[in-house]
């Protein structure tokens, strides 16, 4: 009872094609590690089998428990949903698709047991993914990181292994705009990554397209960074000098040499130019201001329809081993 545990987080959302092979995989891997373990399926208000599976494994499984959210709320809150229900001594985040390998937790673990407290898994290949997705992210990547003052490792995503303490600091962090790769820096503390090779999908679809990575990308950019807000006050003094320089000379021009109506290509390029900046910039603006407005309204993250522990963590749970596990708005 005393031995250490591990919580495996597993956000799925409509994943009924992929999660039994995926806890296939997984089990052996678990049973291979000298600690006990508990898998904390997220369902993530998935419209398929995916619920019923899950329901089944925890019959099998004594390690599994069941986390299911009220509704879609997004993998990033899906994540945390199973971050603050994880009684482990580290917490492992892992895909249901079988994209991240389960054969890689047990580097993780060895890595968090050298005293790293975050353990993230760095792709060295991505398989499966179009040459588009790669430029992208990787483009993404590098305006992050010249932006933002934490450090977000590249080619990684969200699969890692948290210790206590760095899960007990991001259960801490209760934005509603989660950008959990840039949040899992943010907390600091020894930081590790161990290379691996990322696989294609095993079934199922990518619940990304490009228009959520685009919104996804500008949360994260939101977030860490407020350099596009700087970018507006500076273009905007810039732009004002060269007007009144230009004013300037129009004024003394016309007073030496008098003004024959002239000038309308100028000016309208001018006009267009002005209102085009003016109008990226209120986008701008209103892009941190929605993010405002969402945040002083202060709702939870996510709501739990229905928490089944696993047989490994209700003596815990009891006598309250590693903690309670907190209530959706983190109180
Ligand atoms: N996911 C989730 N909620 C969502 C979307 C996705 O919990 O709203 C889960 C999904 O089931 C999978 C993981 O997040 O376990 C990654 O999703 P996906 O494979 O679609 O993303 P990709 O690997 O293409 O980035
Ligand atoms: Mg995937």
């Amino acid at each position: 009872m005393s031995q250490t545990l591990l919580s495996v987080i597993v956000p799925a959302y409509n994943e009924e094609e992929a999660i039994e092979e995926f806890h296939r995989r997984l089990a052996p891997v678990l049973a291979a590690l000298d600690c006990d373990a508990e898998i904390v399926f997220v369902n993530d208000g998935s419209s398929d089998a995916t619920l019923d599976i899950l329901h089944r494994l925890s019959e099998e499984d004594s390690r599994v428990t069941v986390l299911n959210l009220s509704r879609n709320f997004g993998k990033e809150r899906a994540m945390s949903a199973g971050l603050d229900y994880a009684h482990g001594d580290a917490v492992a985040v892992i895909d249901a698709d079988l994209q991240d390998p389960p054969e890689v937790i047990p580097e993780l673990v060895a890595g968090w047991r050298e005293g790293y407290d975050v353990v993230y898994a760095q792709r060295t290949r991505r398989h499966g993914e179009s040459w588009f997705k790669r430029a992208t992210a990787g483009a993404f990547y590098r305006v992050i990181q010249q932006l933002s003052r934490v450090h977000i490792p590249h080619d990684t995503g969200d699969f890692r292994l948290l210790s206590r303490r760095a899960v007990d600091a991001l259960k801490q962090l209760r934005e509603q705009h989660r950008f959990m790769k840039g949040l899992f820096s943010w907390v600091g503390f020894p930081q590790k990554p161990v290379r691996y090779e990322r696989d294609p999908r095993h079934a199922g679809q990518t619940k990304w397209n490009y228009w959520k990575l685009w919104n996804f990308a500008l949360d994260g950019l939101t977030a860490f960074s407020n350099v596009p807000l700087k970018i507006a006050s500076y273009l905007g003094g810039l732009v004002a000098m060269l007007a009144l320089t230009y004013g300037g000379w129009v004024i003394i021009k016309t007073l030496l040499f008098g003004e024959p109506v002239q000038g309308y290509p100028s000016m309208m390029v001018a006009i267009l130019f002005l209102g085009g900046v003016q109008l990226i910039f209120i986008g701008v603006m209103g892009e941190y201001l929605g993010r405002m407005f969402d945040e002083t309204k202060n709702r939870p993250l996510y709501f739990v329809q229905e928490y089944r522990p696993a047989q490994t963590v209700r003596p815990r749970l009891q006598h309250g081993a590693t903690g309670k596990h907190r209530t959706s708005d983190g109180s």
